[in-house]
């Protein structure tokens, strides 16, 4: 029987998980995912964790917590950098250590360090990982080959503007999903991490509340790399952090597209990096005279205390709307 590998669906699954599935998969190991986020989750993860850690860390618990018996060992990698003068944030760099320190009664845990700026790291982790489980080298290197695949594929989904899960069940084949939607007559970018804008738990149903408002959502996802190219020195320094760099790069990008109708940042209450993310954009938007919106969740975030502020920004741009 193939042994079983838990992936924490959250952090960078609404990034990789494409990747890491079909890697794991393809050296034979069986991989289960955590269901998404609830109540039970996210208690689970309060109870283990310090009370001044952001909420996606705690969510990250207790998804680790909700696999840590189901599964013969644990996936929960490093991220350190994916280029050059880019780093993550202090918390994934120290999430292995995290979880072992919080959480007893843990099976083994794969923790390789992603350290995309440094090529021989991933080489280490595939020679590691080729002589842990008895694959050999050569089918551990086209393990990874098909991982890129899938995984351009699912980030050529996320540009049409799914949202992860659903590009997630359409490359697994699960889903049959027609075109994204975009009927409404506002165009509002909602920036922030993928793991707070997309587990629609933590986010209370931002996303779909601005769909029923009539708003066309535009996220960091529907931006590639390649488009982002022309912003990367917009800023007299960029950040040190990896996703808040992506974060103000795509603000520029849809900035001059020109259709903007205002922005909202999604950001975690407690989160280093967000506190310079959000004044800065909060400064260049006021600039432009465009409407700017934060939103702050943390585990006591209510839907009906966001959709009161959702509701209002809304009616505000329309309102505006009729005297320019
Ligand atoms: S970037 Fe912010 S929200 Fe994300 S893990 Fe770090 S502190 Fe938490």
């Amino acid at each position: 029987m193939k042994p079983t590998i838990g992936f924490p669906a959250t952090l960078f699954y609404y990034t990789d998980a494409p990747f890491w599935y079909t890697f794991f998969e393809n050296i034979g190991y069986k991989v289960i995912f955590s269901s998404a986020t609830n109540n039970k989750t996210l208690d689970a993860g309060i109870r283990v964790t310090v009370t001044d850690a952001c909420v996606p860390i705690k969510v990250y618990h207790g998804h680790v917590i909700a696999l840590k018996d189901k599964v013969d060992c644990l996936f929960i990698p490093r991220y350190v950098s994916l280029e050059k003068k880019e780093t993550f944030c202090p918390k994934f760099l120290g999430l292995p250590s995290m979880v072992r320190s919080s959480i007893p009664g843990l099976p083994e845990i794969i923790a390789p360090d992603i350290e995309l700026g440094r090529f021989f790291s991933q080489w280490r982790f595939c020679s590691e990982l080729a002589e842990r489980t008895g694959v050999s080298f050569a089918k551990v290197i086209q393990a990874v080959r098909q991982a890129g695949k899938v995984q351009k594929n699912y980030l050529r989904l996320l540009r049409q503007g799914y949202i992860p899960q659903k590009a997630l069940k359409l490359i697994k084949g699960e889903f049959n999903a027609g075109s994204p939607n975009r009927q409404g007559d506002l165009n509002i970018a909602v920036l922030g991490y993928p793991y707070q804008i997309h587990d629609s738990h933590i986010s209370v149903n931002l996303l779909k509340q601005l769909k029923q408002l009539g708003v066309n959502i535009w996220t960091m996802e529907m931006v590639s790399e390649n488009m982002l190219r022309p912003y990367r020195k917009i800023m007299a320094k960029n950040h040190f952090w990896h996703f808040s760099n992506r974060v103000i790069w795509s603000l520029f990008y849809f900035l001059n597209k020109g259709n903007l109708d205002g922005v909202i940042h999604v950001t975690a209450f407690a989160c280093g990096p967000d506190a310079m993310v959000d004044k800065f954009m909060e400064l260049e938007l006021k600039q432009r005279k465009i409407p700017f919106m934060p939103i702050t969740i943390d585990e006591h975030s209510g839907e009906a205390g966001v959709r009161t502020r959702l509701e209002a920004f809304v009616d505000m741009i329309r309102h505006r709307r009729q005297y320019q």
